[in-house]
């Protein structure tokens, strides 16, 4: 699905010098290129504060537990995401409650959040699913109708960028309260490793994330709230300060084989291409049809060609044995329960060539025409 050699290969002399200048250095731990880093994406995101931590999955986390919410409070989530953005509610006594997505764009409705809120909701949860913006205006306005906070789950969107009504442009993940992001290998922003970030333009919840992102210390052994261990590498930050600089080339390169691929495909019996929302650029982490039918055939007729095809996702959240007894649903999901059955993602990256489209475009239509 992604060609992480081929994209080393081509920044191979700039992220070898900074990963052997880290080790010689052995300022393994908070050394000068993780706050070179966290600057950088503050600057390239235009946000205040970035705070640099070990994982997506620990953003999340650390947001919520910045929060003071109590057990059995109540946070609004998409049923048709990742694990994570609803495995940290769950792991702090909150209750994920799960509600239906787009059939188009496969986000957030403000509809479905409306009918879920209730005097226990605290925060909504938008996941930039795929690599496009949830549509954030919307989601603010409930939220500052309600006073809730919002949590952008950036994992797959960093880079895209959201139009309000009015002309003003914003960085996804930068428009709620909190936004959370992960540098795992295969995310647009990938670092060799695992590694993650939350993001705001609260000075003073920032304050708090760092903290409780450092075991809770304000200063030496003195722990203010309990918190955890959660930090980016150095090396990490090394690899991430060279990867940011190309970051907007990279989403150039997934924009320009989505594309291609929506020009070839186009008009294929049964096959949707991905709709692009007009207030949102998209930053194409997944590249993901819509099968009407046969979907499991045509991903193992790929296989068989060689040809990576994921489902993502296969099983919806409220589906998962862990949240049983634990998450809330509204209402039947069958949007949720129908992209599970249907989308199909197709290889996309940065090194993805014309000729490695064709083949998998020529493979698709030879599939359909079985
Ligand atoms: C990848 C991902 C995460 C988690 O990131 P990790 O760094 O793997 O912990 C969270 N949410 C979404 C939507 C993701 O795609």
């Amino acid at each position: 699905m992604v060609d992480l050699k081929g994209q080393y290969n081509k920044i191979k002399t700039e992220i070898d010098h900074a990963v052997l200048d880290c080790i010689q250095s052995t300022a393994f731990i908070n050394g000068p290129d993780v706050q070179k880093f966290a600057t950088a994406l503050q600057d390239y995101l235009k946000v205040k504060k970035v705070i640099p931590c070990a994982n997506g999955t620990d953003a999340l986390q650390i947001a919520m537990m910045a929060l003071e919410l109590e057990p059995g409070d109540e946070i609004i989530v998409p049923s048709f995401t990742y694990i994570a953005t609803a495995e940290v509610i769950g792991l702090l006594g909150l209750v994920p409650v799960m509600v239906d997505v787009d059939p188009i764009t496969f986000n957030l409705r403000k509809e479905d959040i409306e009918a879920a809120i209730t005097s226990k909701t605290k925060a909504i949860v938008p996941v930039h699913l795929f690599g496009q913006s949830a549509p954030m205006e919307a989601i603010m306005q409930i939220a500052d109708a309600r006073q809730l906070y919002v949590i952008e789950d950036t994992a797959q969107a960093i880079g895209a960028t959201y139009t309000f009504k009015d002309g003003r442009k914003q960085r996804v993940g930068t428009i709620g309260h909190i936004g959370c992001t992960s540098f795992f290998p295969s995310k647009n922003l990938g670092c060799y490793g695992d590694g993650g970030a939350i993001f705001t333009n609260d000075e003073a919840l920032g304050e708090k994330l760092k903290v409780i992102a450092n075991h809770g210390q304000i200063k030496k052994y003195v722990h203010k709230y309990i918190g955890v261990n959660s930090r980016l590498d150095t090396i990490q930050a090394a690899i991430l300060n060279v990867k940011l600089k190309y970051l907007d080339e990279y989403a150039a390169a997934r924009l320009k084989a989505a594309d291609y691929y929506d020009q070839e495909l186009a008009g294929l019996p049964g096959i949707t291409t991905p709709v692009r929302v007009a207030d949102s650029t998209h930053v194409f982490h997944q590249y993901t049809l819509k099968v009407e039918s046969n979907r499991d055939a045509l991903k193992a007729f790929l296989e068989a060609n060689s040809i990576p095809a994921m489902i993502y996702y296969p099983v919806p959240l409220n589906e998962q044995e862990a949240f049983r007894g634990i998450g809330k649903v509204i209402g039947d999901l069958t949007v949720t329960q129908s992209l599970c059955k249907t989308v199909l993602s197709l290889p996309i990256h940065t090194e993805l060539t014309t000729e490695e489209q064709d083949y998998i475009i020529n493979k698709i239509k030879e599939f359909l025409k079985k």
